[in-house]
């Protein structure tokens, strides 16, 4: 198949197939198809449906994204995960009412330049907004084209990624660069799949290599997993007599960081933890089952510990990194999905009374 037949076949199928309502496509403009993309990056579409939609209520223009705080932000990023995306989109969106007036700038090396925002996300933002011609190397279209091309070599080396951009780039056409590129990241997303592609149903099977041989799913091929790790860690959930717990805003960058959490103490004696750090008296309670939170890169153990404020709330706690959060009143900040969860079963429980 001759490149304009690849590009050709795929704006047929799409034409036909292609997810064509989903809410970031109308209207087409840039600053909903970044935030939408930015959801998109290691979350699936079903997930980022609801987000995208509340996040566009409350902030439908890059300019009301500016102005919010990073709390508010974060709130409305809770339970997405990869916080550093809501940070990085907050940052951008201040750059951009700052330095460009507002308007999504269409210069590739500026795009490619915002926090957050890679070659392929530039890319696709570009292709997808104002139809340029930049090619997208997501994991959909390295998928696809792992496969149709049978790349034999492991998807994460530095050679192979340099062929697929070229690959990318080669079965690009010539005009309706917008929807080709919606075309192949659908595919990917909905025929190419990772599990089980359903290549009865595909328009490249014809000429699809790994189809010829009969083994699709062996691509693209991965270099050999290393075991991943696992981290352990400690969440106090210290309430007061009046039945609030005590959160901490965590460091800006980092894991979960801007994020609001518990205290966290990896190991040793949690009440001298507190005596030491934050100088206070507890009592604890047996710990709660640990869950397990997975990240990318490694696996985090979390064991949950109420405990109980011995004497007064010290006053002098309280700052903007350090609240006594009542549980039954909650106000908007941003959590990780784990405090979040624990913050919700603390709710429920009769362990915690109501403020008074
Ligand atoms: S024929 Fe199958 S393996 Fe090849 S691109 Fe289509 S869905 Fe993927």
């Amino acid at each position: 198949m001759s490149d304009a037949s690849f590009s050709r076949r795929l704006l047929a199928w799409y034409g036909r197939h292609g997810r064509k309502t989903l809410p970031w496509k109308r209207p087409r403009d840039p600053y909903r198809i970044w935030v939408s993309e930015i959801m998109l990056q290691q979350t699936q579409v079903a997930t980022v449906i609801p987000y995208f939609k509340r996040f566009m209520a409350r902030f439908p223009q890059v300019r009301s994204l500016a102005r919010a705080r990073l709390d508010e932000v974060l709130h409305h990023w809770t339970g997405l995960g990869y916080y550093a995306r809501a940070r990085n989109l907050h940052c951008a969106a201040r750059r951009i009412t700052k330095e460009y007036g507002g308007s999504f700038p269409r210069d590739f090396e500026t795009v490619a330049d915002f926090p957050g925002i890679g070659r392929s996300t530039a890319g696709a933002i570009l292709a997808l907004a104002f139809g340029s011609h930049h090619p997208i190397l997501d994991g959909n279209v390295k998928r696809v084209l792992a496969r149709y091309h049978a790349i034999e070599t492991p998807i994460n080396q530095r050679e192979t990624e340099a062929r697929l951009w070229m690959l990318a780039k080669r079965h690009m056409p010539r005009a309706r660069v917008a929807d080709y590129t919606q075309a192949i990241m659908d595919l990917g997303a909905t025929v190419c799949t990772r599990a089980k592609p359903q290549c009865t149903l595909c328009p490249l099977r014809k000429t699809c290599r790994a189809f010829q041989l009969g083994t699709p799913q062996d691509f693209p091929v991965r270099a050999a997993k290393q075991k991943t790790p696992v981290k352990t860690t400690r969440m106090l959930m210290i309430h007061d007599a009046r039945g609030r717990v005590l959160l901490q805003r965590r460091p800006p960058v980092g894991l979960w960081g801007g994020l609001w959490g518990f205290p966290e103490c990896t190991n040793g004696d949690a009440r001298r933890w507190c005596h030491q750090y934050l100088g206070i008296e507890i009592e604890t309670d047996s710990p709660w089952p640990t869950r397990r939170h997975s990240f990318s890169h490694y696996r985090l153990d979390i064991t949950p510990i109420p405990a109980r404020l011995v004497g007064g709330t010290p006053q002098a706690m309280e700052n903007a990194e350090t609240v006594w959060y009542n549980v039954r009143r909650p106000v908007r900040r941003g959590f990780s999905a784990p405090v979040k969860h624990l913050l919700e079963q603390l709710r429920a429980s009769r362990s915690i009374r109501e403020d008074t």
